[in-house]
This record gives structure tokens, C-alpha cells and sequence, in this order.
């Protein structure tokens, strides 16, 4: 414990003692608005703040959490012990010519980036709109959602998109690669193997009819709200459990009748099965009693084995 309030210290000295701030709850920041405070809280406003932030605290030994909009995790109830790096990284610059679009990784898929794309005419992002992930986010879980309609048959993973990106390497070094670096597949990156740090994306994207894009963006959006809870409501972070092959795991749920199951503050939406709802004051504790509620029902009714899609951060 000495060891790690010396380390606490340095870590704020050398990296900026008036901008470490100190025991900050953590719910404000995810869309769950569940999880308890970090040691340590930082916000990067620029792509050498993030980088100075992870590598003082890789050089202190302590633990960090670079977080986006906190739309894929969930935070313990006794928050994290280390150094939480909220990244508010920001710029995007377009090159029209090549039909490319580079972004800091902490920049708002939406409306940002995308409203960058279609302000420019370039199009593949426009898909991804509705969604709450900054850059680095989407890379991390390879960000999917079905193709435009009427269709809607297959699964655009934004993968399709990166050209390239800059990152900071689990080995400290800055340098850029590929999309084939990043060996993505559904729910899945070397992000979740490796300890690099997404800096930058360029995409590459398709010129295209603004007008088309808007009816895909607000095709897409209707879809969201007639399927998924709303956010600001019926605070969630997306899908629970990852897919299960052919089947969907929200079908799973629904055939153990579990719509609107409850444990403490925590639901299972009665509009989507496969999301667990914050219905009201939920703790880390609720959600995760549910979810293994789920998991058990699933698996003695269907025999399938559910597994979460979320990362769980911190203390529990
Ligand atoms: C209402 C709702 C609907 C959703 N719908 C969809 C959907 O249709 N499709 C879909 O794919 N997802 C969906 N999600 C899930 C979520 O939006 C995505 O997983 C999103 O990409 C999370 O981004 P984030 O910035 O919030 O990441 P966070 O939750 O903040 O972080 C997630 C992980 O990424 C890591 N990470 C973040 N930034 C970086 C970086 N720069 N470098 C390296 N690692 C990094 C974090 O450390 C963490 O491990 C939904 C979520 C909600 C709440």
C-alpha cells in the first residue's frame, strides 16, 4: 500500500499534479453510470497527453484504464486502484482527394466523424451513427452493425473502413500499421491481447450522395430506437452477451422468458434481451447477479453457455 501512494505520487508529480485528480467517481463516465471512483483520474485533451499519461504510468508501475465513453465496460463498485486516462482527444482532418479521414482516438464517432464524413461526401461511417464509441473504442471491439436496407442482411464491421492508425505499442514505441495488424474479427482485436494504444485512425472511405447517406442515417436510427432501450433513459451498455452462431443470444434469453427479469436496480430489457438496463440506482454488484442469472437459466434451458461481450474494470 506505501508502495503504491509513493508510486500515486510521483505518477501526479511527473505527469501534472493539477490535472490528476483524485479519487473521482466513475459512473458519470460510462453509459452504464455505474462503477466506483479511481485512485487516479486524468483527462488527455491531446494525442501527447495520452502518451505522456500511459508511459509515466507504465515507468511508476501503475495500473491504467484509458477510457472512451465507457460504452462497452463495466466499473466495480469499488471503482479502479491506478490511474484512469479518460481520453478527449479530438481533431479530425479530412483529405478530400484520397477520400480519406484521420482521427484522433478520442473523437466521437458520432456526430463528429461522421458528420465530418457527410459534411465531405465521404461515405462507410454513416453506418455506424446512433452508436456511443470514440475511435479508439470502435478499433478496440471492431464496431459492427447490419448493412444498409432493405437489406440488412450482413454485418459491416468497421474494420471495412481503417486504412491505417498510429499507435503507442505495448513496447512504448510510436509507429504506425495496417488494418491487418490489428487482426480484427466480431468483438474482437490484437487490442484485446496487447497492451497498445490506439493514438490515431485514417479511414478510408467511398464518395458518395449526401442525400443517401442521410436516408441510411436515419434509417439506422429508427431501427435503434424501435429495437434498443433509449440511452438517456434506460442507461445500458449495448449488448451483454457475445453472439451466439445462428441463434443470437437475445433469442436465447427470450425463449427462458427473462424480459424484464430484476435483480436489485438491474433489468433485462423488456424491449431487448440481450441488454441489461441501469432501471434504477443498479450497483457493478446487481448487474453482475443478473448476468450470472442469465447465464445460468440459459444454460440449464438451452444448453448454450453465454459469455459476456463487456470488459468488467476495477474492484468488485
Ligand atoms: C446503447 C448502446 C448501443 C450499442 N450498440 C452497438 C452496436 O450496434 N454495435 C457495436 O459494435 N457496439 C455497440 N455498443 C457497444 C459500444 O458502443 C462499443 O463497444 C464502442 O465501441 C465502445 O466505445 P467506447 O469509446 O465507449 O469504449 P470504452 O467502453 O470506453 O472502452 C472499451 C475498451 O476499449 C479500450 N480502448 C478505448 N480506447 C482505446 C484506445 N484509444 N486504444 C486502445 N484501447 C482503447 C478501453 O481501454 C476498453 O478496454 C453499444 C453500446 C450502447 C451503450
Amino acid at each position: 500500500m506505501m508502495l503504491e501512494q509513493t508510486n500515486y505520487k510521483a505518477l501526479r508529480r511527473d505527469l501534472d499534479p493539477d490535472r490528476v485528480r483524485l479519487n473521482v467517481p466513475l459512473a458519470p463516465y460510462t453509459t452504464f453510470r455505474i462503477g466506483g471512483p479511481a485512485d487516479l483520474f486524468f483527462e488527455a485533451m491531446s494525442t501527447d497527453d495520452v502518451v505522456r499519461a500511459v508511459l509515466h504510468a507504465r515507468a511508476h508501475g501503475v495500473p491504467h484504464f484509458l477510457l472512451g465513453l465507457g460504452a462497452n465496460i463495466l466499473v466495480g463498485d469499488h471503482g479502479f486502484r491506478g490511474l484512469v486516462i479518460r481520453n478527449r482527444t479530438s481533431r479530425i482532418d479530412v483529405f478530400p482527394e484520397a477520400h480519406r479521414i484521420r482521427a484522433e482516438s478520442g473523437v466521437i464517432m458520432y456526430p463528429d466523424l461522421i458528420e465530418a464524413g457527410v459534411g465531405h461526401r465521404l461515405s462507410g461511417l454513416e453506418h455506424y451513427v446512433g452508436i456511443p464509441s470514440t475511435v479508439g473504442g470502435a478499433l478496440w471491439q471492431n464496431l459492427h452493425f447490419l448493412s444498409p436496407p432493405p437489406e440488412r442482411e450482413r454485418t459491416m464491421l468497421i474494420e471495412e473502413f481503417v486504412h491505417e492508425a498510429d499507435l503507442l505499442t505495448e513496447e512504448g514505441l510510436v509507429k504506425s500499421v495496417g488494418v491487418d495488424y490489428f487482426e480484427f474479427g466480431y468483438d474482437e482485436s490484437i487490442l484485446h491481447r496487447r497492451q497498445d494504444i490506439v493514438l490515431r485512425v485514417t479511414f478510408q472511405l467511398e464518395p458518395a450522395d449526401t442525400a443517401r447517406m442521410r436516408e441510411v442515417m436515419e434509417s439506422n436510427l429508427a431501427w435503434r430506437s424501435e429495437h434498443h432501450p433509449p440511452l438517456d433513459t434506460e442507461p445500458s451498455v449495448g449488448s451483454i452477451f457475445k453472439k451466439v452462431k445462428g441463434l443470437g443470444a437475445g433469442r436465447l434469453i427470450d425463449a427462458c422468458g427473462l424480459r424484464g427479469k430484476r435483480i436489485g436496480g438491474a433489468e433485462v430489457s423488456p424491449r431487448h434481451a440481450n441488454i441489461i438496463i441501469n432501471r434504477s440506482n443498479a450497483t457493478a454488484a446487481d448487474v453482475r447477479a443478473l448476468i450470472a442469472h442469465v447465464q445460468g437459466a440459459v444454460v440449464r434451458e438451452t444448453g448454450y453457455q453465454l459469455e459476456p461481450e463487456i470488459s468488467f474494470v476495477g474492484e468488485f
